[in-house]
Parts: structure tokens; C-alpha cells; sequence
């Protein structure tokens, strides 16, 4: 398999993909080393965790420019996603113990009711390239604490990562046979799919999660899945200073280019401030630094994956042919690497598919709507679930908007934003499940009750 540089199409490394043979051998292993690993303490699971957590602070530098090179994000980005990521580590130190130790319910009559939180065996965590740090920590981290063993699957265009997550895990503490990776593209996952495994954890599109839990359903097994979003952005009238609420929202669509999985996705603005925010929008857009992902002050690089290239300009055309307006941007940039001009679409409509369908890109559309009701109606018109923003300075209109949101999470000024004190979780094609918090833990136990008489 070809590793290839996005901002230059150079390849960067050619490496062995797995195939049956292998994977079947990880798997004998990590069954054998999860038997020992589950009767392990909680605490000394953690303490490889938090190991863990320290190499990677310690080898910044070198993985913040391996995820550089392989997926063509901002160095600076990357940086950040490294260091933000810590947070999930630092959550479960402080709660993990408590979230799984065993529940006692007291005496029921003459019976002790107990509640014990077992760990499922064996998961296949199969993931995104977009943000590898947060959404891998999300499964596989929350997995190893509450005492499985992982088979993790980066995506292709995420894979020196995926290998790095390995080295440091085994480096901190969690047995070779604890934590493994399985190497490949999509025929690789395939390949999980049709493999004895307790539970599938899968972040990604919509159209491979469809296609994962169709093909385990048979398993009676967990299967997580968060999926993609088209996430709503309402920009009310009364936002005061429009500039500042501008530049907010640029951000929150061309973080990462575009391609956040609750990036801001669609941009309704009431008609009020429309021309004003439009006009503050596209300032700011035109002062990002595009470009070489490795240099600092760099706030958009290239697209990771060639082929969304093709999804970005189909869904500029099919716009242009509907009757919408190109103010910025529009075509794929002039050079080596897979560059797409950062672009803005007003005029916009649900008739386009700039509107409904996922853009994962340097692109948004953004449209004017006369009052809340028209706002909610457009928001609420996607077959996705994923986040919801609303930018007011009335908190009660703006939860009035959010509280009839079909979605799992709310933003009320902010956006683009997960934490791990509270649940990440999407509904209809968004997908379905939790990571983060108690509950992204649980995601990972089965429940065992007893009932002990005597
Ligand atoms: P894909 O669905 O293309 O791939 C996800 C993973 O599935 C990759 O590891 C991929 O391997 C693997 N895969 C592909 N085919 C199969 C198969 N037949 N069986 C098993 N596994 C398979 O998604 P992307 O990696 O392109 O990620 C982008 C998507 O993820 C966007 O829609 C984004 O919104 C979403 N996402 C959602 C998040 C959330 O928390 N809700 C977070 C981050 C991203 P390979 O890459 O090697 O082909």
C-alpha cells in the first residue's frame, strides 16, 4: 500500500497490507491477551494509559508531522489535535475506577441485587483519517480501560499514525497482544467484518457504516457508528457584533478544510444582517493562509482524499446550474497536491446538493431565511443528526431553535467543539451509539447482573 503526501502527491512509504492469514493471527493473539488484561485493576490499566499519554506529549514534534505529511492537515492543527486529545486521558483518570466498578443495589426481600460491568472481549476498532487522535482515543482508549483487547484499523490515509498509536501503547505499558493494528484499505476492514470479533466500533461515512451493520447484524454483537453530518449553523438578527459571529462561523466550516465530521456544514443567516455577514465572511476567508501544510501560519492545506475533489466541484456545478451564486472559490487549485480553492456559495437552496449532502471540504453554502420558523424548518430538512450551532445573544430564542433539533448535540455560540464530559453521539444517518463520558464507556462493558441469595 502507497502512502501518499496530499500536498505534494509524492508517496511518502509503501507498506504491507495484512491480509486473512495475519489478521486471523492478531486475532488469536488478542483474544489470549484479553483474558489476562480484564483481570487486571482498573488503575493498572489506567497507568499504561496515562504512560501513554506522556510519550506522545514527548514525540510531539515527530507526530504532529507524520499526521502533517500523511492527511495534509496544518502542522499547527495537528499540534493541536495532539495536545487537545489529552483530555479524554485525563477524564478517564479521574472517573474510569468509579464508572466501572460494580453496582449494589442493596437486599431485595432476602436477595442481594448486584450490577457488575464486564468488558465485551475482543472489539474492532475500525476509523476516520480526518482527526485520528480524537475519534481513535474516543474507541480505543475507553476500550483498553475497561479491559478489552483492540484491533485497530486506521484508515488508509491515516496509517503511519495508526502504527505510532501502536509503538507508544506497547512502549507505555498495554501488551503487544492487548493492542493491535490491522494495516490496508477498505478490503481490509472487509476482512474484520468477516472475522470472529465481540463488537464493532466504526467512525466514518454514512454509506460504510450502512454497509458494516448490515454485515454483522447476523453477529448479535455491539456495533457503534458515527457517521457524517450536513451540521446547521442559524445566525439570528440580534448578534450585535456580525464581524465577530463572521469570523466565528468561517471557522467553524473551514477548520481542518472542511473536513470535520461536525463541521459546520450549511449557514442560514436572517435576512436582517445577511448582506453584512456575507460581506465580513468572505473577508475573513480571503485572509486564510492556503497552502504548505507544514508551514506554521498555514490555516488551510490541501484535501486528504483526491477523490473528494470531485464530490466538492459536482456539488459547486450542480449549485451554479440551480441558480446559486460562486462569490469566492470555485475551482481546484493550479499545483502539485489536492488543493481546492476555499469557497462560498450564497443564493443557495434546498434543491442543491450543496445544501443536503455532506461536503467534508473548503466549501459552504449560505442562505437567507426571514424568521426562526423558516430557520428550523431548513434545519430540521436533512436525513443527518449529527450537531446543531445557533449564534444569538438570546439564550431562550436560541434553545427554543435547539431544543426542536433532531440531533445529538446543541451549540449556543460556539460550534464545531466535543468534549469528553458529555456524551458525542449522532441520530439517523449520523449514526448511532455514544463515545465520551460514562456513557462512551459503558459502550464498551455488557452488563452482568446477580442476583445472590444465601
Ligand atoms: P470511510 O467510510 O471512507 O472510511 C472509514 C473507515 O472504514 C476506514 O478505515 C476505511 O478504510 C474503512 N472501510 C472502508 N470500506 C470498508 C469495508 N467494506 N468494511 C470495513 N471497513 C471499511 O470514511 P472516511 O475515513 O473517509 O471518514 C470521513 C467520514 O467520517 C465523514 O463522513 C465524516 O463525517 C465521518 N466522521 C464522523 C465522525 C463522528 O464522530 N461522527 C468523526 C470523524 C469522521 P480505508 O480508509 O482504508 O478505505
Amino acid at each position: 500500500m502507497k502512502i501518499i503526501n496530499p500536498a505534494t502527491e509524492e508517496v511518502i512509504r509503501e507498506i504491507e497490507q495484512d491480509n486473512k492469514a495475519s489478521i486471523d493471527a492478531k486475532l488469536k493473539a488478542l483474544r489470549a491477551g484479553q483474558k489476562v488484561w480484564a483481570k487486571k485493576s482498573v488503575r493498572t490499566r489506567l497507568k499504561a494509559i496515562e504512560a501513554f499519554g506522556k510519550l506522545v506529549i514527548e514525540n510531539k514534534d515527530e507526530l504532529a508531522q507524520i499526521l502533517t505529511q500523511e492527511t495534509g492537515k496544518p502542522i499547527t492543527q495537528s499540534r493541536n489535535e495532539i495536545s487537545g486529545s489529552l483530555n479524554r486521558i485525563s477524564h478517564l483518570s479521574k472517573n474510569a475506577e468509579k464508572w466501572l466498578q460494580p453496582e449494589e443495589f442493596g437486599m431485595e426481600g432476602d436477595t442481594l441485587e448486584l450490577l457488575y460491568h464486564e468488558p465485551l472481549g475482543v472489539i474492532a476498532n475500525i476509523s476516520a483519517w480526518n482527526f485520528p487522535y480524537n475519534v481513535g482515543y474516543n474507541v480505543f482508549l475507553y476500550a483498553l480501560v475497561a479491559g478489552n483487547s483492540v484491533l485497530y484499523k486506521p484508515s488508509e490515509y491515516a496509517t503511519l499514525t495508526g502504527l505510532k498509536f501502536k509503538e507508544l501503547l506497547h512502549r507505555a505499558g498495554v501488551p503487544e497482544n492487548v493492542f493491535d493494528i490491522a494495516i490496508g484499505s477498505g478490503e481490509v476492514g472487509q476482512t474484520l467484518l468477516e472475522s470472529d470479533l465481540d463488537g464493532y466500533f466504526f467512525t466514518g461515512s454514512h454509506k460504510t457504516g450502512l454497509h458494516i451493520a448490515k454485515n454483522v447484524a447476523h453477529k448479535m454483537v455491539p456495533v457503534q457508528l458515527e457517521l457524517g453530518g450536513k451540521d446547521p449553523l442559524y445566525i439570528m438578527d440580534d448578534v450585535g457584533d456580525v464581524k465577530k459571529w463572521a469570523i466565528n462561523a468561517a471557522e467553524g466550516a473551514f477548520y481542518n478544510a472542511g473536513q470535520s465530521c461536525c463541521a459546520v456544514e450549511r449557514i442560514y443567516v436572517h435576512a436582517k444582517i445577511y448582506d453584512e455577514f456575507v460581506k465580513y465572511f468572505v473577508e475573513e476567508v480571503k485572509n486564510y493562509q492556503i497552502g504548505n501544510p507544514e508551514k506554521a501560519d498555514t490555516f488551510i492545506g490541501p484535501v486528504t482524499r483526491e477523490a473528494q475533489l470531485e464530490v466538492i466541484l459536482d456539488q459547486i456545478e450542480d449549485a451554479k446550474k440551480k441558480g446559486a451564486e460562486v462569490i469566492l472559490g470555485g475551482k481546484g487549485m493550479d499545483k502539485p497536491g489536492y488543493y481546492m480553492e476555499p469557497t462560498v456559495v450564497t443564493q443557495t437552496t434546498h434543491e442543491m446538493k450543496i445544501m443536503m449532502e455532506e461536503s467534508f471540504g473548503p466549501i459552504i453554502g449560505i442562505q437567507a431565511v426571514g424568521s426562526d420558523e423558516e430557520a428550523i424548518r431548513l434545519m430540521l430538512d436533512t436525513p443527518y443528526g449529527l450537531t446543531a450551532s445557533v449564534f444569538s445573544e438570546d439564550e431562550q430564542r436560541a434553545k427554543t431553535v435547539l431544543d426542536q433539533m433532531n440531533v445529538g448535540t446543541c451549540y449556543w455560540n460556539c460550534c464545531d467543539r466535543v468534549s469528553p464530559n458529555v456524551p458525542w453521539s449522532g441520530r439517523k444517518n449520523s449514526g448511532m451509539g455514544h463515545t465520551l463520558s460514562y456513557m462512551g464507556i459503558r459502550a464498551f462493558t455488557q452488563p452482568k447482573a446477580y442476583h445472590l441469595r444465601g
